[in-house]
């Protein structure tokens, strides 16, 4: 006969993990599924704002994140993602790449991912010059030339990063000036090693075998070439939530939640970034993971 959890995670980042955590402590039957361990919080170059550590890198957080899981024995299933969640006589099943599951309560901590740059070369170039992560793949590109399109705080904390290890870095920028956090804004703008391209956007990724520049429009249609080995794409944020089909979800694609964390489905939560709760930040998702968790159990123990 087929198990039944009392609860699923789907997602360890700072949310998931948090709430695996909380589930852990409350001795409810569990499993974590997930992509990775982390999750954006490994793409994070430096965190400065999660309470009790002054200053810690996002991969050393991640870290300390996941031993504090470890440490209650819970084992996230790791390349294991959902393709579909269903809800039928109050027990939910969950669909996933490698099987399927049923559960009373799921926590639904997916996150955000990456969006795409849309252009001719994009795909073709991925992982061959063009990436998504600073943090990750930024060490690869010592000495030499690169861009990070965007203009928001992702892409701040990536030319940051690359400042130390690049010769020198692009910023492609729709808007009229850089966005994001002040301070950050000032570093990027008073470092000798960026050019900053305002109201201009990419229109193509040009390479060989591997990536060797770019070509640029601005808002009047001058085109322009600039040749850089490493393309980092920092445009934004999507919600990790086509796999939730019949949850409302707002014009974002983000999961509507109610303070305690409920879903419209009765016994469907969700927490962290891949929700509509304004503000995504690590001690905001971890804050949620906890919240939903303890709003599981209680479902389960109102049910008994
Ligand atoms: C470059 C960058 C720098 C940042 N810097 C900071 C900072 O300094 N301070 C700060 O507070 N915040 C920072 N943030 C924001 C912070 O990282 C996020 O708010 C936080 O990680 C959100 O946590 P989460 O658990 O909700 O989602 P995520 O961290 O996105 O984790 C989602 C998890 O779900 C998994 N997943 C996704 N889809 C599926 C699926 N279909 N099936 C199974 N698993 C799935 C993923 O593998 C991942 O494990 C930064 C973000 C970025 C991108």
């Amino acid at each position: 006969m087929t198990e039944i959890f009392d609860l699923i995670i789907i997602g360890a980042g700072p949310a998931g993990i948090t709430a695996s955590v909380y589930a852990a402590r409350k001795r409810m039957n569990f499993i974590v599924v997930t992509g990775d361990i982390g999750g954006q919080t490994v793409w994070s170059g430096d965190v400065e704002n999660y309470t009790g550590y002054q200053f810690i890198t996002g991969p050393e957080l991640a870290a300390k994140f996941e031993e504090h899981m470890r440490q209650y024995g819970i084992e996230a299933r790791e390349t294991e993602f959902v393709s579909d969640i269903q809800k039928s006589g109050g027990i939910i099943s969950v669909k996933t790449n490698k099987g399927a599951y049923q559960t009373k309560t799921l926590i639904i901590a997916s996150g955000k991912k990456s969006k795409e740059l849309n252009v001719p070369g994009e795909k073709e170039f991925k992982n061959k010059g063009l990436t998504y992560c600073a943090t990750c793949d930024g060490p690869l590109f010592s000495g030499k030339n690169v861009s990070v399109i965007g203009g928001g705080n992702s892409a701040l904390d990536a030319a940051l990063q690359l400042v130390k290890i690049a010769k020198h870095t692009y910023i492609i920028n729709i808007t009229p000036a850089l966005g994001g956090d002040a301070v950050m804004r000032a570093k990027v703008e008073e470092s000798p090693s960026v050019t900053i391209f305002n109201n201009t956007q990419v229109s193509a990724v040009l390479g060989d075998k591997t990536v060797t520049g770019i070509r640029i429009k601005d808002n009047k249609g001058k085109e322009d070439l600039v040749a850089v080995e490493g393309i980092f794409v920092e445009i934004g944020l999507v919600p990790n939530s086509d796999f939730a089909r019949n949850i409302v979800k707002n014009e974002q694609g983000e999961i509507k939640v109610n303070c305690h964390n409920e879903t419209n489905i009765p016994g469907i939560f969700a927490a962290g970034d891949v929700t509509d709760v304004p503000e995504k930040q690590i001690v905001i998702a971890a804050g949620e993971g906890s919240k939903a968790a303890l709003s599981a159990f209680k479902y389960l123990a109102r049910k008994k």
